[in-house]
């Protein structure tokens, strides 16, 4: 067991919120759909240690999705949970159009041909495809998968009237509307489709706390979409999904434009050579870490629990391993949107987060993250940082922090802090986006009294909750003078009176 964190693991019992079960640090994004999607289901997997909903734009109707956001809305304000809302925008994924009688038996070296001009019901003649600039797109050569990757063509012509001619190197069932990757391919669709567009008028007017954006190719995408939040003054913040292997290339700069990262492993392992999934996700964990964003592992995370009861033992270590490399949250698909078992399956992750952070979890990273001179946060970076590295040297029992603009809280997230980490805000909005950062518990504080009276103050709700006591050793930042709203400036060492 790691140094220390004995004296973290008593039940943390949160009187207000009724949870008597631990606190996991390594937070539970879960996909809503058709099995939890009533108001009882989903308060059961909040019980059960969801942090963050997320809805997924690819299915359903806005209808639907209103109905859910009412409902976690409805829960936010009537229990005592932050319950975050993820909003996931298809982007440009490519399909298959239908298919006559349903299915095509496609076979090695058949030769097909797809077409994006006319909607034709896909035969081994011709098969439509989503994607209009198809033919300008491929070269002979290029690889195309089909349904994850179960099918796998290589373009072989581009005819004259556009039409691109593959020859098949894997063959299988061809299902109608089914995905198309082209790892070879540089795409030319915007990185918001039409459909993504009027997905994106509804969830700004919705006030979502989290907007994913799949399939980024580079840093562009990102500011694009954070320019159309602003001109809207819409709060929501930008998730950056990583599924292409032109945004691994970007890394660096998406992570940058960015508010938190998903790695998006359905994809990515069919845009990568497979074996290469697991060392993108270590690097692309490392380096959101090293930028305060979080940064969540996504898919087939818990698969065979979709029918059932318990996880195969490579999951275990899969979700096990996502922890141990330092993820923010682990995410669920299809095992909570539609599988046999959604809150058992919540339970379950819960119950493998918590082995790793007892026992083999390396907290307090702060030696590897050092603030950076030339950064123009570097005053409030060493702050934070200082903070960490004091709460570890004396063993605090709370590490409390204040942020108007998210930036502290994240950042002393990114440290891991063995000390259970609390954030106060006056920005609603942050309340709930917390949810998805490493160990943030987070409270909605609006008082702007002097510094010292603020201290107070916070310090006596955590103990009016139960998470901290008398004689407790706690560390506060904040900044000074109040009304000035300046970066984070202060910290201060309690023991609780
Ligand atoms: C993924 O590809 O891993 C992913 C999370 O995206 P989606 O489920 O939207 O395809």
């Amino acid at each position: 067991m790691s140094e220390g964190i004995e004296k973290y693991l008593h039940k943390e019992m949160d009187k207000q919120a009724g949870i008597e079960h631990t606190f996991h640090r390594t937070k539970i994004v879960a996909t809503v759909g058709p099995a939890c999607n009533t108001y009882e289901k989903l308060l059961e997997l909040v019980k059960a240690g969801v942090n963050v909903f997320r809805l997924n734009f690819s299915h359903g109707t806005h209808e639907d999705k209103a109905s859910i956001i009412q409902m976690i809305n409805r829960m936010n304000s009537e229990e005592p949970y932050n319950v975050s809302i993820l909003a996931d925008l298809q982007g440009p994924k490519l399909r298959v159009g239908d298919i006559k009688h349903g299915l095509l038996e496609i076979n090695n070296a058949d030769i097909l041909t797809f077409t994006s001009k006319e909607k034709v019901l896909g035969t081994k003649e011709k098969i439509y495809v989503s994607y209009p600039n198809l033919h300008e797109d491929v070269k002979v050569g290029d690889k195309i998968l089909i349904d994850d990757g179960k099918i796998e063509v290589v373009v072989i012509e581009i005819t004259p009237d556009d039409d691109v001619k593959v020859v098949v190197t894997y063959g299988g069932i061809l299902l109608p509307k089914k995905g198309l990757n082209l790892p070879d391919t540089e795409i030319s669709l915007p990185a918001l489709t039409e459909k993504d567009l009027i997905d994106l008028d509804f969830i700004i007017e919705q006030k979502v706390d989290w907007i994913a954006l799949s399939f980024v190719r580079k840093a562009e995408d990102i500011i694009d979409l954070k320019q159309r939040l602003a001109e809207k003054n819409s709060t929501s913040k930008v998730i950056a999904k990583i599924e292409m292997p032109s945004a691994l290339k970007d890394l660096r700069n998406i992570i940058l434009e960015s508010d938190a990262v998903m790695v998006a492993r359905g994809d990515l392992g069919v845009e990568l050579p497979v074996e290469k999934v697991p060392m993108a996700q270590r690097e692309i964990i490392r380096k959101s870490i090293h930028r305060a964003r979080p940064v969540i592992v996504a898919t087939q995370m818990m698969e065979s629990m979709i029918d059932h009861v318990k996880p195969n033992r490579s999951e275990i270590t899969d979700v096990a391993n996502a922890v141990l490399e330092g993820a923010d949250a682990v995410m669920l698909s299809a095992e909570t949107a539609t599988g046999k078992h959604p809150s058992l399956v919540v339970e379950t992750m819960r119950r493998i987060i918590l082995e790793v952070e007892k026992t083999e979890y390396r907290y307090n990273r702060e030696d590897d993250l050092k603030p950076l001179a030339h950064s123009p946060s570097f005053l409030s970076d060493a702050i934070c940082y200082n903070a960490c590295k004091i709460a570890k040297d004396v063993s605090a029992d709370a590490l409390i922090g204040m942020t108007q603009s998210g930036y502290t809280a994240f950042m002393l997230s990114s440290y891991r802090p063995q000390s259970p980490l609390y954030i106060f805000t006056k920005a609603r909005t942050l309340v709930n986006q917390l949810s998805l950062s490493w160990g943030v518990r987070a409270f909605y504080y609006d008082e702007e009294i002097s510094l010292d009276d603020i201290i107070k103050d916070q310090i006596n709700i955590l103990k009016e909750r139960g998470f901290i006591k008398i004689g407790d050793v706690v560390i506060n930042t904040g900044s000074t003078p109040v009304p000035l709203h300046l970066p984070t400036n202060v910290l201060k060492i309690t023991k609780v009176e």
